[in-house]
């Protein structure tokens, strides 16, 4: 048992990780440096809140178990069900997706301020007697050269026995550990230079879709897009370009843009549509991996973004940061409190995400070794995979399971599968979007 512990950092992670500390600490106090808004709205500390975010079904199964009832609140507060492939029109690198209903897997979808309010309120619901102080912000961490005892803030020092790192992908526990002279995290980035560029619309009633668009972008066309159902009947539309085909923030731009992607569905959707918001960019797209688990400092840890972040097209960050909670919670109620199990539990929910995330971008990132004869084979099996994927049920079912991560990597390569994607001729997919459902057969 802890006795006290601090967070830094009361986002989705820190507020998750809290959760998870509850029956395991006699004190839980969570530093957050903004002050939260009244409503489901953005605010300084989260700029990410304005894309679109989607949850998949591993993280909503997490987010469960630590929190039962989420699902509901979540729902009841506004956040749409995307069954897949029901309700997902994708354009793959080879052409539109089959769409077909299959019950396993939904996406919710929401904006992400309405996110992290809901996660909020049912953590607060559960943990009474967690403590959070609003403009709060962490400048350092306190200790020695063998272990952190606290955190450092403008308001004066504050010891705990366990400090959690959940300040997010721009974190400075690396820096901070040096000063104390404790072990430096090795990290690993993959940079595919991809940019954002988010708008708010309604659309005219009798147009609006109940499913959503994904516009993927490849090699050849870097471009791509997506819109979204989210909560009040709004839409969500997020641009992505990579390199020096980055959309920008500038609102005449955003609809030549859009025509501009290889498939014209997207933008016709927006043709009448009306803007609700100005066109916010992101940049925050580089998968950073900071490997804590090899060198532990005693009385820290590192979860969420500032443990690992992940290129955001993959929608994988938020359900990681409840896959480690859950994981954390797992370790602690088995009897783990060293220091070391805990971070080596929190490090392995993120490594699915992380294959998967930095495999796709490395051809993206002109910094990145050229890859070796077994990554050149892994590209290769990967990219026939999803080729067949887009109209073979065997093959969707396989990838929807590890991309909602509910199975691992490995299920790609199970013998059935890999006989499929090996054995079956490649097929492109449709020419145009798939308007109505079909079936699977
Ligand atoms: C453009 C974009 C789109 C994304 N889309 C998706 C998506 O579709 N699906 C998905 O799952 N994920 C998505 N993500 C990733 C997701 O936003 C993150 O993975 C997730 O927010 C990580 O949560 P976190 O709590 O670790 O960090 P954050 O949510 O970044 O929160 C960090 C918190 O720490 C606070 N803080 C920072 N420094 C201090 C300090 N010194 N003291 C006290 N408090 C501090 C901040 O104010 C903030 O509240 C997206 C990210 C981006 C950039």
């Amino acid at each position: 048992m802890f006795h006290r512990v601090i967070v830094i950092g009361g986002s989705v992670a820190g507020l998750l990780a809290a959760r998870a500390l509850r029956d395991h600490a006699e004190h839980v106090t969570v530093l957050e440096r903004d002050r939260y808004p009244g409503g489901p709205d953005a605010r300084r500390g989260v700029p990410q809140g304005r894309h679109v975010h989607i949850f998949v079904t591993g993280g909503q199964r997490a987010l469960e178990t630590l929190l039962p009832g989420s699902a509901e609140a979540l729902a009841a507060a506004g956040a749409v069900r995307l069954e897949l492939p029901r309700d997902l029109l994708s354009c793959a690198r080879n052409g539109w997706e089959r769409r077909y209903p299959d019950d396993r897997h939904h996406l919710l979808s929401c904006t992400r301020p309405l996110l992290e309010q809901v996660v909020r309120r049912q953590v607060l619901a559960a943990c009474p007697a967690l403590e959070v102080r609003e403009d709060c912000a962490a400048t350092g961490l306190i200790g020695d050269g063998t272990a952190v005892t606290g955190v450092r803030t403008a308001a004066g020092d504050l010891t705990a026995d366990l400090v959690v790192d959940a300040s997010g992908r721009g974190s400075r526990s690396p820096q901070w550990l040096a000063e104390l002279g404790l072990a430096v995290p090795r990290e690993e980035r993959i940079d595919a230079g991809l940019a954002y560029a988010t708008r708010l619309f309604r659309l005219p009633a009798g147009t609006a879709p109940d499913h959503g668009v994904y516009v993927q972008h490849t090699p050849a066309s870097p471009r791509g897009g997506a819109l979204l159902p989210v909560e009040g009947g709004h839409h969500l539309v997020t641009l992505i370009g990579v390199g020096g085909d980055r959309p920008t923030t500038d609102a005449a731009d955003f609809l030549p843009f859009a025509r501009s992607l290889r498939d014209p569905y997207l933008a016709r959707l927006l043709a009448d549509a009306e803007p609700l918001t100005p066109v916010h960019g992101s940049r925050s797209t580089v998968n950073i991996r900071r490997r804590y688990e090899e060198t532990p400092a005693p009385g820290f840890l590192a979860a969420g973004d500032a443990l690992c972040a992940y290129n955001p097209v993959y929608g994988h960050g938020v359900s990681i940061a409840a896959l480690g909670a859950a994981a954390l919670r797992q370790a602690l109620d088995a009897g783990a409190p060293s220091g070391a199990r805990l971070q080596g539990a929190l490090a392995g929910t993120a490594d699915r995400a992380w294959l998967l995330a930095s495999g796709a971008d490395l051809p993206y990132d002109p910094q990145a070794p050229a890859p070796g004869r077994r990554e050149r084979l892994g590209s290769w099996y990967a990219q026939r995979f999803l080729d067949r994927a887009a109209h073979d049920p065997a093959l969707g079912a396989a990838y929807r399971d590890v991309f909602c991560l509910t199975a691992p990597l490995e299920r790609l390569a199970a013998p059935r599968l890999a006989l499929r994607t090996l054995l079956l001729p490649r097929r492109a997919g449709g020419e145009a979007p798939p308007l109505e459902v079909g079936t699977p057969g």
